[in-house]
């Protein structure tokens, strides 16, 4: 069957399609000897497809599908040319090569879900599939039921709109809050713009659902294990 090349190696597990976009673009992609640099390119699986010289096998490998309680202090990334620590460290004991689905920075926590399946990948981690994610948030000060309607509202920060979907305050006192907030879009440190824009600090962010998939209460900080059946047909 012929594909685009993009979904082709999302499918094989290479990873999510949007790296996969970037690793055509940058070259790294040969199709039958030949450097490709177009995602939209078509391919079958007749044709030897390799990606920095690696052949890259459809095999029909079975997807697998993992949660992890990401800790503060990891890198969302599989290396780290600093050397820092990063999700793959806590990682080791996974059998099949898997990548996470979009990221928590260093100093965020909770649900971080990884996969070889580079088309559901892509579609819960892009912001035009608005899938919901869900956040514990620790927060300076008494943040207030407006204020999080003014999130709701939206705000404008370096040229981009970033609103909340939802937002409800658990508990707050005149130096800390605990609020509860859904956003459908995934960009960089949209938690922390937003309550920087309503005057309070995150100080700890803890994701606790991303689409169907809760965080496993029973996951200490640092593990993993294989979705279930259930959450696994939920996603699709
Ligand atoms: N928003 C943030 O600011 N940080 C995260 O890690 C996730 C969402």
């Amino acid at each position: 069957m012929e594909e685009r090349l993009n979904k082709f190696l999302a499918k094989a597990g290479v990873a999510a399609r949007r790296k996969c976009d970037r690793l055509i673009q940058e070259g790294r992609v040969m199709v039958n000897g030949e450097v490709v640099l177009s995602p939209g390119y078509r391919v079958t699986e007749k044709d030897r497809v390799t990606v920095d010289g690696k052949l890259v096998e459809c095999t029909g490998k079975q997807h697998v599908y993992l949660q992890l309680y990401k800790p503060r202090g990891y890198l969302t990334t599989l290396s780290d040319p600093l050397g820092r620590k990063t999700v793959a460290d806590l990682l080791r004991d996974v059998p099949d090569r898997v990548f996470p689905v979009g990221r928590l920075d260093q100093d965020s926590e909770g649900l971080l879900l990884f996969t070889n399946d580079g088309q559901l990948a892509y579609v819960l981690a892009h912001p035009c599939f608005e899938v919901e994610k869900k956040y514990l948030v620790y927060a300076s000060g008494k943040v207030t039921p407006q204020e999080l309607d003014t999130l709701k509202r939206g705000i404008r920060f370096n040229d981009q709109d970033y609103r909340i979907r939802e937002g409800l305050v658990i508990e707050s006192n005149a130096s800390l809050s605990l609020v509860e907030v859904i956003l459908t879009e995934g960009k960089k440190h949209e938690v922390k713009i937003l309550f920087e824009e309503i005057g309070h600090s995150v100080l700890r962010l803890i994701r606790i659902k991303m689409g169907p998939v809760v965080l496993d209460s029973r996951l200490l900080p640092g593990k993993w294990r294989y979705l279930t059946s259930q959450e696994v047909e939920a996603l699709q």
